[in-house]
């Protein structure tokens, strides 16, 4: 059994069906059929519409036991392209990914900063011409450009609705001006939804565990059987904004000692910047992001002022993903963001730790913390995934994107 699609009545999708054929690199339709439990005809139907996008094709056969030799289906990789950008106001990283996921450029592209949004979409739009160059991918193969970015969002509208970093950004048509910079169709996405969706269709994960992810703010992402959970707007999932001290400072948000405040990189570094003489012997000072990954490796290297400052913030993430776990009851969490460079390993055994004491379910089954291969490039890849799932989840293949005017 390669992978539950679970019991309800939620029906498997194309996409589902893909992910299987990528993760055997030769499978029949009927291996296809007894993996999914979906009736051989169902399966038929699924694999010609694959092999009429040019995703699927066949590859050969496979004797079996004195019946028909059974054709086997492969993957082609080449058949479509997918760009994805991950990025808040402090970083962002672009990839060129294959149908396999694999990854065939990458850049870290200019972080916005406080700037206009209509002066970050022509630099975005500017990259991604520089990182389809660098593959050798021609636009007319890329199937289109997934966003994976902070909330609150409209992903039909592909706007934010956030007048973060300014106020310009609020409801600003982003999807709308990238598609028309780069004449391809553009899908946003919640960071943290598309670093899941990421680890859940490439690296193998189980078909329901939960990702926290950390740049410059915290958030989170549930995949249950395979599908991301979205709640009714997709601006769930908000770990950042969940109190671990009722009594806390308020939050932008409204709500008092939310974890991000408390615990997320920028509080870590207003910390440090607190501490002049912290701050001095670590040269903070550089955007916030930059900051945190210095006060991180003197954490690793062994200044007690830096360790202490990341050890609270791994405590109070623990504290936070034990409520996580305890909501959904995921057997598996993984970690994802460029804040998880370099100290990830601390983070990760401190969530841990506090799982392990403390779930709700521990004495059902356990929970394992992972960080997600490529950290930094986790959401720009799943962004990239995104598009192709918005695509292939959509009855019509029309997909949830923005496509040029
Ligand atoms: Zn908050």
């Amino acid at each position: 059994m390669l992978r539950s699609f679970g019991s309800e009545s939620r029906v498997p999708t194309l996409a589902a069906v893909l992910d299987l054929i990528r993760e055997r690199s030769a499978v029949s339709r009927v291996e296809l059929a007894e993996a999914t439990g979906l009736t051989q005809a169902t399966m038929t139907h699924a694999v010609r519409k694959l092999i009429t996008l040019g995703f699927v094709h066949e590859v050969g056969t496979a004797r079996s036991n004195g019946g028909t030799p059974r054709r086997l289906l492969g993957l082609r990789p080449e058949a479509c392209y997918m760009v994805g950008i991950q990025f808040d106001s402090f970083a962002a990283m672009g990839v060129v990914v294959d149908l396999a996921g694999r990854v065939l450029a990458q850049q870290a592209l200019p972080a916005p900063g406080e700037r206009q949004p209509a002066e970050v979409v022509v630099e975005f739009a500017e990259h991604v011409r520089a990182m389809l160059d660098s593959a050798a991918v021609a636009p007319s193969d890329v199937l289109g450009i997934g966003l994976a970015t902070y909330g609150p969002q409209d992903r039909d509208q592909g706007v934010l609705l956030t007048p973060q970093p300014t106020r310009e950004w609020l409801g600003y048509p982003l999807a709308a001006t990238l598609a028309e910079a780069t004449g391809l169709p553009v899908a946003i996405e919640n960071d943290a939804t598309a670093a899941g969706i990421g680890v859940h269709t490439l690296a193998g994960a189980p078909s329901s565990f939960a990702v926290v992810f950390m740049s410059g703010g915290i958030g989170s992402g549930v995949i249950l059987d395979g599908f991301p959970y979205r709640g009714v707007t997709s601006n769930g999932l908000e770990l950042g904004h969940i109190s671990v001290d009722a009594f806390g400072p308020r939050c932008d948000c409204g709500n008092r000692g939310c974890l991000d405040s408390v615990a997320g990189s920028i509080a870590v570094v207003d910390r440090a910047l607190g501490d002049r003489a912290l701050a001095s012997r670590l040269g903070l000072g550089s955007d916030p992001l930059t900051d945190f990954k210095r006060i991180g490796r003197a954490a690793i290297a062994g200044d007690p002022d830096a360790a202490a400052l990341i050890d609270a913030s791994a405590q109070m993430m623990g504290i936070a993903a034990v409520t996580l776990v305890n909501l959904f009851d995921v057997g598996r969490v993984v970690l994802a963001g460029s804040a998880f460079t370099d100290i990830g390993p601390i983070y990760r055994d401190a969530v841990q730790e506090l799982l392990d004491e403390s779930v709700f379910m521990r004495h059902v089954h356990n929970v394992r913390v992972d960080l997600a291969d490529d950290v930094s490039l986790a959401a720009a890849i799943g962004g990239a995934v995104v598009v192709l799932r918005n695509l292939l989840e959509s009855p019509n293949l029309g997909g949830r994107v923005v496509s040029p005017s």
